[in-house]
């Protein structure tokens, strides 16, 4: 039997809207979906009705499915000849393992694809009214991981980031927030650095948190934050705060 497909698909940030057309033709032609916890749900009702699905995510400090596992199993499924979609959130590329999956499918041979998505930082900082660059704001911006695993084999350098970027968004990084402000605070990022915390950003349960390097770990404990949601650092969250007072005033001046 000839080998099937494997694309491997950003499922988009988190409203299902927000899915590219041909990944969503890849769900709707699929034999095998294998799907994350962080690919919205929603998109599976596209999916074929005999199609089979393969739930693999992985809660914060679990792994449902380890990712050697995954890996074998878009090999296997190829190999038996399927169309096999593998769904993450986001992009696959941005902090999602899918280029470990593409080496392992071109190792053993296999035709696969990559189909990007519109990553949670770009799509949650968006639907907050945070522009990740600004004329006045910002010239660059850095998509960072707050979390190290074992393994990880790159430093995050904080000491350049501090410095070298102007707007950080920050990946996994909600349990790590004390320490992440500390870092840039000891390499002289100013504490009046507006950051926003955006929980489960393009959702219809999106929640926003703005405050300041100096104050921004109090606020997210006493709100609660909780995951998924992403840190963005820097002047450019001052957008955010302008759009909402121009909202304020053309209600007032209308009302
Ligand atoms: N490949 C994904 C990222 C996976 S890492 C992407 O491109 O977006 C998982 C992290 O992504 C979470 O810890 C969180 O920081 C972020 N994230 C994913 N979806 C999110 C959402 N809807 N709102 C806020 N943060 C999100």
């Amino acid at each position: 039997m000839a080998a099937g497909k494997v694309y491997i698909v950003g499922a988009g940030p988190g409203d299902p809207e927000l899915i590219t057309v041909k990944a969503m033709r890849r769900i709707q032609a699929a034999d095998v979906i294998l799907y994350d916890r962080l690919a919205s749900e929603e998109l599976l009702g596209y999916a074929r009705e005999d199609a089979e699905l393969v739930y693999c995510g992985k809660a914060p400090g679990m792994h449902a499915m380890p990712q050697q596992l995954i890996n074998e199993a878009l090999v296997r499924y190829a190999l038996d000849g399927k169309t096999v979609v593998r769904l993450k959130g986001g992009d696959p590329f941005v902090f999602g393992r899918g280029g470990e999956e593409a080496l392992k499918l071109a190792d053993w041979g296999i035709d696969y694809e990559i189909i990007p998505g519109i990553t949670s930082a770009i799509g949650a900082a968006a639907a907050a009214g945070i522009p990740v660059t600004h004329r006045e704001y910002a010239a660059s911006f850095a998509c960072v991981t707050g979390s190290r695993c074992h393994g990880d084999k790159t430093p995050i350098r904080w000491d350049l980031l501090a410095h070298g970027v102007d707007t950080l968004a920050i990946y996994m990084g909600v349990s790590q927030l004390p320490a992440i402000r500390e870092e840039l605070l000891k390499h002289g990022k100013s504490a009046s650095t507006p950051v926003a915390l955006i929980e489960r950003g393009t959702t219809s349960r999106q929640r926003t948190i703005t405050g300041t390097l100096a104050d921004i770990h109090t606020l997210a404990a006493a709100k609660k934050l909780s995951n998924p949601a992403l840190i963005i650092i820097g002047e450019v969250v001052r957008v955010r705060d302008r759009l909402l007072q121009a909202e304020q005033r053309a209600i007032s001046m209308i009302g």
